[in-house]
């Protein structure tokens, strides 16, 4: 492709960009040409039926797949290439490695250490990944605790917690690389109802502060009031995409419409 390849994007320029990007599992086109820009400090939702390539499309912005065609890049440099003159070239480990430390990314399942408790949960990366200094990385797993409403927990252990609170661990364990980029794969689907609202708050604030987000998510509600833009995609294809006045309020496509009435 044609593309410039090598731009690196200012501050004005979009955080996430993805042009044309296409994935296939065993001949399974599964992502059949994704288009999306994510500007600095907004909040986009991926919403549409299981099986629309949405997961996927979040691990290849993160680089747990790699893609088959077309481009991403996160802040300025292309994922999983490297531009030398004209030339791409994958990355090696090491590279990949290094963009992923940008991104922190949160699971439907919250994947904590269970031997460790939420304080070294959350230290973990810091201590072994950046070398931050071990008491530094406490005091700065202390705060993300309290900001994520558990400022009473860092002793406790994931078998402790409920489900709603490991998921705040986990988003603290994100926070604690000081990403640039938050990626959110239904972090509340796996959640009994009446702990959503407490993930939802945490993932508003979050939000409110000014953080990069995209979020897969079937909450109507979270997408409607903290999404900048919403992005409906349905096998493998964006279907539609704007404002979630215009997306989820005004729908323009059938397969759009039809979704969103089996949503409520
Ligand atoms: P969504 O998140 O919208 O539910 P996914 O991205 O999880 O959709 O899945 C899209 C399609 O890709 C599904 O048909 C799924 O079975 C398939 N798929 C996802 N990951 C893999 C994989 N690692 N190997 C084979 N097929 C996969």
């Amino acid at each position: 492709m044609t593309v410039s390849d090598s731009t690196r994007t200012g501050d004005d320029q979009p955080l996430v960009r993805a042009l044309n990007v296409m994935k296939s599992f065993h001949g399974n086109e599964v992502l059949k040409g994704i288009d999306l820009d994510v500007q600095r400090g907004q909040v986009v939702c991926l919403l549409g039926p299981s099986g629309s390539g949405k997961t996927t499309f979040l691990r290849c912005i993160n680089q747990l797949e790699s893609i088959d065609g077309g481009r991403i890049w996160v802040d300025g440099d292309l994922v999983g290439f490297r531009d030398d003159g004209g030339q791409l070239h994958h990355l090696s480990d090491k590279q990949v490695a290094a963009q992923r430390r940008e991104i922190g990314m949160v699971f439907q399942r919250f994947n904590l250490f269970p031997h460790m408790t939420a304080l070294e949960n959350i230290c973990e990366a810091p201590i072994q990944v950046r070398g931050t200094d071990k008491k530094q990385a406490r005091e700065r797993a202390l705060d993300l605790l309290r900001q994520v409403g558990l400022g009473d927990k860092p002793a406790a252990y994931p078998a402790q917690l409920s489900g709603g609170q490991q998921q705040r661990v986990a988003i603290a364990r994100a926070l604690a690389m000081d990403p640039k980029l938050m990626l959110f794969d239904e972090p509340t689907s796996a959640l009994d109802p009446e702990l959503v609202g407490d993930v939802l708050k945490v993932m508003r604030d979050l939000a409110d502060q000014g953080m990069t987000m995209i979020v897969v998510t079937h909450e109507m509600g979270f997408a409607r009031d903290v999404a900048d833009h919403v992005v409906f995609m349905d096998g493998g294809v964006v279907v539609e995409q704007g404002s979630p006045a215009d997306v989820i309020n005004n729908p323009q496509h059938e397969r759009t419409r039809s979704f969103l009435k089996r949503m409520r």
